[in-house]
This record gives structure tokens, C-alpha cells and sequence, in this order.
């Protein structure tokens, strides 16, 4: 299939192009490189430069489009806080114009990057689909907005999409021509690829509050590597039927603590990363894991890397990177 990939020169969004492109599709990146970085666009793949809303309808129309993966967003909780309308903007303005491109182009399919911050402080673990979607921030929010008009695009409009809720991401992966696909945020605000930071650096990492009710008092989340979230959008891919908007969590369904993750990044690096806890981060739920039955009831995925493989591959890539 002829797919556009939009933010496929950042973290998911590459590695998901690098997995199509192996799988035989022809991949269009479209990135404007506001967070994303050129260098991982991987190659094989033609690279437009631009904002969706610029851009995207020149490239559906140019290419014949069959499928757009949709990765392009700001993504920052704190700053969403901050500046909520440049999240309303990006994500939900954003996205509907790079909807209209594709009723105009006659684009059938779409995949979309969504998140468990939808969910907002969970009534329940682990969470399923079917829970309400109370986001605590505008990122969050302008997640959902996108939902309902995925939803009301298939319904009126006829288009298949699938929306992808992805829990904590994480891990790099190789691509073919053995260059590393990894996390690489300014400011990096995710746990892995802190500590993993802290590791090299010999200055370690902060635990943002260890007084929530959990078993050692820090935060549980669902770690879930990179490689194994872009094999299910591959099958999303397959999934997007006319007139159909599907959502699925994508988590591993278990859930691992903050210093659980801290203890093993030591044990995979060798170092002996020292750890200081800080106060609270405000807005992190205290548990957030996913039930990932659904996808792998319709589609067959089940995550299949373990937490150790994500921190062994995303301390690869640090490595590869120095
Ligand atoms: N965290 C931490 N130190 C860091 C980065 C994150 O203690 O340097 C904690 C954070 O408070 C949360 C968990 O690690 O409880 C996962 O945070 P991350 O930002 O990776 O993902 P999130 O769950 O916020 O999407």
C-alpha cells in the first residue's frame, strides 16, 4: 500500500515507517521536525517537509494514499497545562484539516496515535475501552476530541479508522540498515530514558513522590516496547474498515513501579544509578495499566517483549547515540 506516515521523524512514528517499510508498503513521511528530527526518518522512505495542515493534501493527492497513520501531535502533558490552545490547535485543528484532505483526496483509512491519558485518573485497573474517558489535561482532552470526530467521520463520511490508546512506550528498535530508532525528546520528560540518562551520567534520576498507594509507594504504570505497539499498527492497518471507528488499548496488562523499572535498569546497564525522591509531578494517577483483551481478541496482538528488552534496547540506542 501506498501510506503517509505524518511525525514519522519522531520516536513511534519512525518506527512504526521503518516496520512498513520492511513489511513492503510505500511510505511518505510528513513531519515538520518541531520535535522530530530528519536523521530518523528511515530510509527507503520519501520525506515531505511541513505541517499537516499545509501540507497534507498536496501529499494524498500527489501519492494516492491509500492509509494514513496519524502520529503528528504535541505531545507534553505540562505544557498542555500551559498553553492548552496550542494543543486544541495542533491536535484536534490539526487533524481535521488533515480529515478534510483526506474526504477530498478520497483517503479510506486512517490509524491513529491516541493515548491512556484519555482516561484520566482511572476508576478502575486495569482499564478497558469501554471505561469513561475523563481526561486531567488538555492533551488528553484533545485526544477524545479526536475520537468523536473519528467516529463521526466513519459514520457520516465512510472512512475506517482505528485509534490506538497506547500506555508508556518505550525501548528502541534497529532498523534495516542498522541505525537505532529511538527516544530522543527536549526536554526528555519519560521515565526510561531518564534513568537510563542519569545512568550515563552518573547523576541518576529523581522518583516524583514515593507516597502513593501502591506496593512500594511509587507510581505502576504499563510498560510497552516500541517494536511490538508498531506490529499493532500493522494490524489496525488491516483493521480499518468503511464506515467503522475502532478503539484498542495497547498495554501489556501488567504493571511495574518506578523503582521496579529503576532496579532494572541498573541490573541491564551494570551501573549503580543513585535515585532521590522528589515531590509529586502533579497529575500522574498513581496506576494506570491497560486490559489489552480486545486487540487481542479482534486482531491477535499480544505484546511480546518483557520490560528488561525495552531497557536493554533503549540503552542500545543511548549508547549507539554517544
Ligand atoms: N517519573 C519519575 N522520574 C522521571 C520521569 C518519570 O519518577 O524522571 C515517573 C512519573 O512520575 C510517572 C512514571 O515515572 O509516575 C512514568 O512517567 P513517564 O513520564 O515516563 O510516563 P507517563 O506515565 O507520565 O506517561
Amino acid at each position: 500500500m501506498k501510506l503517509l506516515v505524518t511525525g514519522g521523524a519522531g520516536y513511534i512514528g519512525s518506527v512504526v515507517a521503518a516496520q512498513l517499510l520492511e513489511a513492503g508498503h510505500e511510505v511518505t513521511v510528513l513531519d515538520d521536525l518541531s520535535t522530530g528530527h530528519e536523521d530518523a526518518v528511515p530510509r527507503g522512505a520519501a520525506f515531505a517537509h511541513g505541517t499537516i495542515r499545509e501540507a497534507a493534501a498536496a501529499v494524498l493527492e500527489e501519492h494516492d494514499i491509500a492509509a494514513v497513520l496519524h502520529f503528528a501531535a504535541s505531545s507534553l502533558v505540562g505544557e498542555s497545562v500551559a498553553d492548552p490552545g496550542k494543543y486544541w490547535s495542533n491536535n484536534l485543528g490539526g487533524t481535521l484539516a488533515l480529515l478534510d484532505a483526506m474526504r477530498t483526496a478520497g483517503t479510506p483509512r486512517i490509524v491513529f496515535s491516541s493515548t491512556a491519558a484519555v482516561y484520566g485518573e482511572p476508576e478502575r485497573t486495569p482499564i478497558e475501552e469501554t471505561d469513561p474517558t475523563r481526561p486531567t489535561s488538555p492533551y488528553g482532552a484533545s485526544k477524545v476530541a479526536v475520537d468523536t470526530a473519528l467516529t463521526e467521520f466513519a459514520r457520516l463520511h465512510g472512512i475506517g479508522a482505528v485509534s490506538l490508546r497506547y500506555f508508556n512506550v518505550a525501548g528502541a528498535q534497529r532498523a534495516a540498515d542498522g541505525r537505532w530508532l529511538g527516544e530522543r525528546h527536549s526536554p526528555e520528560t519519560h521515565l526510561v530514558p531518564n534513568v537510563l540518562a542519569g545512568a550515563g551520567s552518573g547523576e541518576g534520576v529523581r522518583i516524583f513522590g514515593d507516597d502513593y498507594p501502591t506496593p512500594d509507594g511509587t507510581c505502576v504504570r504499563d510498560y510497552i516496547h516500541v517494536t511490538d505497539l508498531a506490529d499493532a499498527h500493522l494490524r489496525a492497518l488491516g483493521a480499518c474498515e468503511p464506515g467503522q471507528h475502532r478503539v484498542y488499548n495497547l498495554g501489556n496488562g501488567a504493571g511495574f513501579s518506578v523503582r521496579e523499572v529503576i532496579e532494572v535498569c541498573r541490573e541491564v546497564t551494570g551501573h549503580d544509578i543513585p535515585a532521590t525522591v522528589a515531590p509529586r509531578r502533579p497529575g500522574d494517577p498513581a496506576v494506570l495499566v491497560a486490559s489489552a483483551k480486545r486487540i487481542q481478541a479482534d486482531l491477535g496482538w499480544k505484546a511480546s517483549r518483557d520490560l528488561r528488552a525495552m531497557v536493554a534496547d533503549a540503552w542500545q540506542f543511548s549508547q549507539a547515540r554517544r
